[in-house]
């Protein structure tokens, strides 16, 4: 059997050696998952409940072991990484709140002799695979209402969070989810492939679009349901009416937090004329303040870049950009330490030619462009081919909701950004993705409406 290496992303040691999955132990997985679900489907709702819930607990009472072996994996600061664990508790809060209401069946005509109703049953197999940077959030964002609605789980955690993918795996089956119903598959992206080709009901990705294009195209003629969740480059507009100081230390956390490896980081500025000068220096002096340092410490705010090749990238974007005229402000190099580290980086002066304007970064990287006027932000808030987040910074409530109200992503920010809440349909436009998690329709994502026509006799 082959075996999955782990290397601490901050340092390029050796973590730890997993055993990995291959084509023939994730087919016999997905058949051990595809006898087990009727039974799973079977057990009443709120036996479900009691399982997610004591899921939950346990997440709640392993906080710190479990940010411990987030942080070590991917490199994520560690006040992050508790950050994200005691997230997900929220999340499930409200699945756990809204399951049967979301789920219940509806009786929508009711006459003498007819009946209609509406029921929702459970997709059945759903293979899940899943992205390293914030493996509780989006891997929670399925499998917990997946479950819940009476699916079976194919997990498959990036091979860079693969420790905290058996944690979660411990973790549902301690909570009293049958071993067979959800099933951990260890390993890189042939394993992810192998998962693609098995006769799954639903497939849940979360990753780059150029992953999502290959499964697009694994799945092929297959009728199987498919939800990416792809990436971003995601646009805000800072208006001339703001305090300066406070929109750039909302905009400095919205690019930087988890080192800017966020899908909804913000990696485009566009600044109006009259205080671009201004919010530039507020930026640069938050971003100079951000302390970059060793994930376990609870004062690291920029940690590691997780995907060595990573580095490579932002390098590459900071060179494209300089070349094209951007002018570096602060950052823009290598941290030449062990592991995979790159500075907190601003350029200003960027333009759509740039690949840092166009092509996702993924990186503690932001470009900044000035604007004259609302009508150019939202001309270049919308040139491009993603959608998944764009935002807006002003004191005027009609004007936000105005600018808002034209640009094309499936969620948008007035006086914030880079935020996801359970209660709201996180969705990508565009290349972002197609379908959605969270609020109660990503619950009902892991359900299929089946229509009852009852005539009596
Ligand atoms: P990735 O595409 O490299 O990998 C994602 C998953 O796909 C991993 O589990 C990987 O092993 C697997 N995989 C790789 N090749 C495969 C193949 N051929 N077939 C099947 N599976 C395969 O992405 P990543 O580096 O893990 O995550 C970063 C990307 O995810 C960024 O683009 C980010 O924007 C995006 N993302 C999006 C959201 C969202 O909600 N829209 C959330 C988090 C991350």
């Amino acid at each position: 059997m082959s075996t999955l290496k782990i290397t601490n992303p901050a340092t390029g040691e050796a973590l730890a050696e997993l055993l990995a999955d291959d084509a023939t132990t994730v087919s016999a997985k997905a058949q051990r998952a595809r006898a087990a679900q009727p039974g799973w489907s079977a057990v009443p709702l709120a036996e479900r409940k009691d399982c997610v819930m004591r899921f939950r607990d346990a997440l709640a009472a392993q906080v710190e072991a479990l940010a411990a072996t987030l942080s070590l994996e991917v490199g994520k600061p560690i006040t992050q990484s508790r950050n994200e664990v005691n997230g997900l508790i929220g999340r499930i809060d409200f699945f756990l709140a809204q399951c049967e209401r979301s789920t219940a069946t509806e009786t929508v005509l009711a006459e003498p002799g007819i009946t209609e109703r509406i029921s929702h049953e459970p997709l059945g197999v759903v293979g899940n695979i899943s992205a390293w940077n914030y493996p509780y959030f989006v891997g929670g964002n399925v499998f917990v209402p997946a479950l819940l609605t009476g699916n079976a789980v194919l997990y498959k955690p990036s091979e860079c969070a693969a420790l905290t993918g058996q944690h979660i795996a411990r973790l549902w089956h301690e909570a009293g989810v049958p071993a067979d119903v959800f099933q951990l598959m260890v390993g890189a992206g042939e394993v992810g492939a192998a998962l693609v080709a098995q006769p799954v009901d639903a497939l849940f990705f979360t990753g780059s679009y150029t992953t999502g294009m290959k499964i697009t195209q694994g799945v092929g003629r297959r009728i199987v349901k498919l939800q990416l969740e792809l990436g971003g480059k995601d646009p805000t507009y800072v208006c001339e009416d703001v305090d300066v100081k406070t929109a750039a230390e909302s905009v400095a956390d919205g690019a930087m937090y988890n080192s800017g490896q966020s899908c909804c980081s913000v990696e485009r500025v566009y600044v109006h004329e009259q205080i671009h000068d201004r919010f530039v220096a507020a930026l640069v002096e938050t971003v100079r303040g951000l302390r970059v340092g060793d994930p376990m410490d609870a004062s690291t705010y920029i940690g590691p870049i997780t995907r060595a090749a990573q580095v490579q990238v932002l390098q590459a974007q900071v060179a494209d950009a300089l070349a094209r005229g951007a002018t570096l402000q602060v950052g823009g190099h290598r941290i030449e330490r062990p592991g995979n580290w790159f500075e907190p980086t601003v350029l200003t002066e960027a333009d759509h030619t740039m690949e840092l304007m166009r092509e996702e970064s993924f990186g503690p990287i932001v470009g900044v462009r000035k604007v004259g006027s609302d009508a150019e932000a939202v001309k270049l808030m919308n040139d491009t081919r993603y959608g998944l987040t764009a935002g807006v910074y002003t004191r005027d409530e009609w004007r936000a909701k105005a600018l808002l109200s034209q640009l094309n992503a499936g969620s948008v920010y007035w006086n914030c950004c880079d935020r996801v809440s359970p209660r709201l349909p996180w969705s990508g436009w565009g290349d972002s993705g197609i379908g959605l998690t969270l609020s109660t329709y990503g619950i009902q994502a892991f359900t299929r409406p089946k229509a009852w026509h009852l005539r009596t006799p």
